[in-house]
């Protein structure tokens, strides 16, 4: 079986699909999985095996048998649960094959060989009679197909089809019921995920303001989730403006229906604002009584008792179309809508018809294209205004007001801002999406002062530019295809095509970027990429190996990129500056490679190193993508809270409990390959 992979190439900023050979075997996608995250997660692992045991129980209560249907088993987890309950017999569907595979030999080894069959396959496909998969209907329902979103992951089809064809009427199932929440809140943070906001250019001639085009204002966004660790969020980054409320739920005991349908709630609001965000959350009744419930709840509405930190379960911001002022005591309506796999939510002042039969649900299209052409964290970035202000700076240093100016750059501002800042000729590739650039400078009025080049970097011509030398080259940079931080030195590699057009005293703006390092400890995010062991009982190793193998098959032992705002860490290093790349010059043909060593300054665990970026603008002026700054003698981390950093999982963890016993320094060997544009590194 052939596979394709699809990867960015940081040297052409492109997108390629490679095809894997045989042995592939999926393993990236094991590495990179949720497993292990799911198998730490103690409180939902608990509480799924007290819902199993009474659902068991009140089966055999009823003098029948328990036959049990557990849909995606993946490590067969759940189905042993249910055997050790009870059970009389359990059908583990699962459709990932490697998956299936470990299933087979973790319930082999755990002695639950002639209890569970497993059935690798889409649970749509199973077969139930004398000659199918199963032998009869099941009277136990067990799954775990949850997302952040509940139902992003196909629980309702799945759900609606088991029920038709795979359980009986009247079955038990573990969840019970889900239940979702919504919250309503006012939020400049997260408000800057979905709008641009003007920005301000203090320019030599006086204040200039870029603003968005008028589409944007009302454009309701795209429908992909914006799942976050809203736990990291400070209750000073958003005011809230009504209750928590039960937008709706369902009931996994009986039929589910997963045609696309509207909830409709009222919200009095606590306090007069700007609706913005609603944010959302589920929990799970795993029996019919309520009293093992499992919450996602976020930290200023559950009590910190009972928190459990996961990855594989977060809670959503989503944006209202465009913000609304409520006042507080005035009565709005809250509607959510839902297809099958998403959900979108808007507000009204007033309470519409409600003609349930003519419910027209239709998932948001971004009409603005602005949201095709940036994601959530790249509006934040954008509207960062401290981060703007150190472009203008170094911009207003090295623009001529007879600069001709190249920008190389993915859906940025620069062209604009050196517009502005008075370069008398404007040139910039953009990326895809270049009809929202002509809306966006039509409403600044300066369509005919920038001219975007439609070709790639390598086929500049002359002709482009109108004959003339390039004396400014600007990139901040950023490219949508990059994945890790090192990725954006596409930028250093489209310099080097461009290098026959620029002047002989050109100026490169970044000049020059940096590779940073640091060893850290993690709060949490250990537990991700820490194997398992055992759970509540099970032998789970045979899932660590053949993560182990995934890992360690070919180039899979390398960095991963994590958003680590969400992710608490102290340093236990200093940050470091491991590698240095001079646009001024072009890409070299030798790999630069590094080999060093890093003093460990505080005592923790090593969990693994974190990599990030820095761009020397000018000489004075830089930006971090990564580190902003280590706040206390503990070493807790700030980041940059729009990018992802590079984090490097070390394969056995190092403790130090003392000062005295501290293992001195984590020595490095780190290479950037010129030719492929991919960072190599090993620590020990
Ligand atoms: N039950 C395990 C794993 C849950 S992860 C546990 O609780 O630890 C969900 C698994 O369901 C994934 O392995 C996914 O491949 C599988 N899956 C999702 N939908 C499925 C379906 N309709 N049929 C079969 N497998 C499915």
């Amino acid at each position: 079986m052939k596979t394709f992979c699809g990867r960015a190439n940081p040297t052409t900023g492109a997108m390629e699909w490679l095809e894997e050979g045989e042995d592939y075997d999926y393993h990236q996608e094991i590495a990179r999985s949720r497993y292990a995250d799911m198998l730490h997660d103690k409180d939902r692992n608990v509480k799924y095996y007290e819902g199993i045991r009474a659902a068991v129980s009140r089966v055999k209560e009823r003098g029948e048998k328990a036959i049990v249907l557990d849909i995606g088993t993946g490590t067969g987890l759940l189905s042993m649960m249910a055997a050790s309950a009870g059970a009389d017999f359990c059908y583990a569907v699962e459709v990932f094959k490697p998956m299936a595979d470990a299933a087979v030999k973790i319930v082999e080894k755990n002695g639950f060989r002639d209890k569970i069959k497993v059935i690798n396959k889409h649970s749509t496909e199973v077969t139930v009679g004398p000659d199918g998969d199963m032998q009869c209907r099941a009277n136990i329902l067990v799954t775990e197909l949850f997302d952040t979103e509940l139902i992003g992951e196909g629980a309702l089809p799945t759900y609606e089809h088991a029920h038709k064809y795979l359980v009986q009427e009247g079955c038990e199932a573990v969840p019970h019921r889900a239940r979702v929440y919504v919250q309503l809140v006012e939020s400049k943070r997260m408000w800057s995920w979905n709008k641009l906001f003007p920005v301000r250019v203090e320019a030599e001639d006086g204040e200039k303001i870029i603003v968005s085009p008028s589409e944007m204002e009302k454009c309701p966004g795209v429908p992909s989730v914006c799942d976050i660790q809203l736990n990291q969020m400070p209750l000073s980054d958003f005011t809230i403006l009504s209750d928590v409320v039960t937008m709706f739920s369902v009931d996994f005991s009986k039929p589910v229906r997963s045609a696309s349908t509207c909830y409709r709630v009222q919200l009095e609001p606590l306090k007069s604002g700007k609706a913005q965000i609603v944010l959302s959350w589920w929990d799970i009744d795993m029996d019919p009584s309520g009293m093992i419930n499992c919450s996602m709840a976020p930290y200023w509405v559950k009590s910190s008792s009972s928190f459990q930190w996961r990855d594989h379960w977060m809670q959503c911001v989503y944006f209202l179309p465009n913000e609304e002022p409520v006042l507080q005591g005035e009565k709005v309506y809250l509607t959510a809508c839902r297809d099958e796999y998403s959900l979108w939510y808007n507000l009204q002042k007033v309470r519409e018809e409600e003609n349930k039969a003519d419910v027209r649900v239709e998932s948001p299209v971004c009409r603005c294209q602005a949201h095709l052409l940036w994601n959530r964290p790249r509006f934040g970035e954008l509207n960062d205004q401290n981060r703007t202000s150190q472009y203008i700076k170094s911009l207003m240093k090295v623009l001529k007001a007879d600069s001709v100016c190249l920008c190389i750059s993915d859906g940025s501002l620069l062209p604009v801002l050196a517009h502005c800042l008075g370069a008398k000729q404007v040139q910039c590739f953009l990326g895809n999406v270049l009809f929202f650039f002509v809306k966006f400078f039509r409403a600044n009025n300066i369509e005919d002062k920038i001219k975007i080049i439609e070709a790639r970097p390598e086929l500049l011509s002359s002709s482009h530019l109108e004959d003339k030398k390039i004396s400014v080259l600007v990139g901040e940079p950023f490219f949508t295809t990059s994945l890790l931080p090192w990725h954006n030195l596409y930028f250093w590699y489209a310099r080097t095509a461009v290098t026959s057009h620029l002047a002989s005293n050109a100026t490169v703006l970044p000049q020059s970027a940096s590779l940073h390092m640091m060893i850290v400890e993690f709060q949490d995010l250990w537990r991700i990429r820490s194997p398992c062991g055992t759970c509540e009982g099970f032998d789970v190793q045979t899932m660590d190996d053949m993560i182990q193998n995934s890992l360690n098959f070919r180039e899979s032992k390398e960095a991963e990129p994590h958003p680590l705002w969400e992710y608490p860490c102290k340093s236990l290093s200093d940050p470091q500056q491991v590698l240095t790349f001079d646009f001024r010059e072009t890409v070299p043909q030798h790999c630069l490679s590094t080999e060093g060593s890093i003093n460990l300054v505080r005592k923790g665990k090593s969990h693994g190193a974190v990599l990030w970026m820095e761009y020397n603008l000018i000489a004075d002026i830089s930006v971090s993508t990564g580190l902003i700054h280590i706040s206390n003698e503990k070493g807790n981390c700030e980041w940059n809270p729009h990018c992802k950093q590079a984090v490097y999982f070390f394969s056995s963890v190092i403790e130090s409990e003392t000062s005295s016993d501290l293992p001195s320094a984590v020595t490095y060997a780190i290479n950037f390959n010129t030719k492929t544009g991919e960072i190599s590194m090993d620590f020990k």
